[in-house]
């Protein structure tokens, strides 16, 4: 099991020069959602002897070596690809599902937290090297909306948005995004685009007859680009998106592999796949983040939520939190 470590809490104010430095500031957030092995003691009672025969599993898995685990993935039908890391806990996931699930879930997928999972992933106004003090407004709110118990991405949303203090993209951020600035200025403000967001979840009975939890790639889609961009168009931060999967962290206690492995390029292909699209647009960062979340969960993977906004800030949501799903989407509310 990891350590836990202590919880120091990121500020909004950090230097930005990339989405990616967020490492630095993610991993300050603490690891409490391990999503651990079966043979983990302090997870509920393990007197069954299930519990022995998992652990005996488990340690033979762990003294495997790449080619023999893909071998017994291929035996199981399981799914060859990936790092070994990443075949090791499809295989330990395989075993504790087949012994521990005889419910009518059993073979499919009906151990998940939640119907649907959406994927955000805003990109903002940017320099080459983001001052200090830089403020990121939202130009591109895409979402992809993922069935748990299909397994599937099911559907889409995408809408530009038009900044409107610094209106004027940086050469930088054109080429870094593929956002032109005709894209902006033909888009609608904050304020509406987000009015058009939440009617697009209400219309899927999100958060009413299904439940679902945003997922996004680290900490800095809600922590900082939603904050900020709420506090500019004077809009009250949604309670909808007060909690989230941080799917860096997920995907780090789950393969059990450091924070500089969970960058999306790294992730895609340590599972075996490839990033389709283009990079850094909203939407398909969004699908691809999706194909990841889709991975992990077809491995065992409860993805749960896992970090939630605290005073302006993300912050670790404890394991030991009630599972709840994020509550029903509601329109913008003004500050004032
Ligand atoms: P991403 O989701 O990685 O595409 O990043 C989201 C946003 O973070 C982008 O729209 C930019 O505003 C900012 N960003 C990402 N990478 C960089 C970078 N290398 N330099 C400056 N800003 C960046
Ligand atoms: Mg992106």
């Amino acid at each position: 099991m990891e350590p836990q470590k202590e919880i120091s809490q990121p500020t909004n104010k950090i230097e930005t020069p990339g989405k990616d430095q967020e490492e630095r500031c993610c991993s300050n957030i603490c690891d409490k959602n391990d999503e651990k092995e079966p043979s983990s003691p302090n997870q509920g009672d393990f007197s069954d002897p299930v519990y022995k025969e998992l652990a005996l599993a488990n340690g033979t898995i762990n003294r495997m070596n790449r080619e023999e685990l893909r071998a017994k993935c291929a035996e199981l039908k399981l799914d060859t690809r990936g790092v070994k890391d990443v075949l090791k806990k499809r295989l330990k996931s395989y075993y504790k599902r087949q012994k521990l699930m005889h419910s009518a879930a059993a073979g499919g997928n009906g151990d998940v937290y939640y119907d649907y999972i959406c994927v955000v992933d805003f990109e903002a106004t940017c320099e080459e090297n983001n001052p200090p003090d830089y403020l990121h407004e939202i130009i591109e709110f895409p979402m992809v909306l993922i069935d748990t118990h299909t397994l599937e991405i099911v559907d889409s949303f995408q809408e530009y948005v038009k900044p409107e203090v610094n209106m004027q993209l940086s050469d930088f951020c054109v080429k870094l995004t593929g956002i032109t600035q005709k894209m902006v200025d033909e888009a609608d403000t904050f304020h509406t685009v987000l009015k058009r967001a939440v009617s697009w979840l209400q219309k899927k009975e999100l958060g009413t007859k299904y439940s679902y939890m945003f997922l996004t790639d680290g900490s800095w889609d809600m922590g900082k680009f939603l904050y900020t961009q709420c506090r500019l168009s004077r809009i009250r931060y949604p309670k909808f998106a007060g909690k989230w999967i941080n799917i860096r962290k997920s995907y780090g206690n789950f393969y059990k592999v450091p924070r500089t492995q969970t960058k999306l390029i790294c992730m895609l292909e340590n599972l075996g796949m490839h990033y389709e699209g283009r990079p850094h647009c909203g939407l398909d960062d969004s699908r691809n983040i999706g194909r990841i979340a889709i991975h992990m969960l077809k491995d065992g993977c409860q993805l749960r939520v896992n970090e939630c906004l605290h005073l302006g800030e993300p912050r670790s949501v404890p394991i030991s939190a009630p599972i709840e799903g994020a509550p029903a989407p509601q329109n913008p509310r003004s500050r004032d």
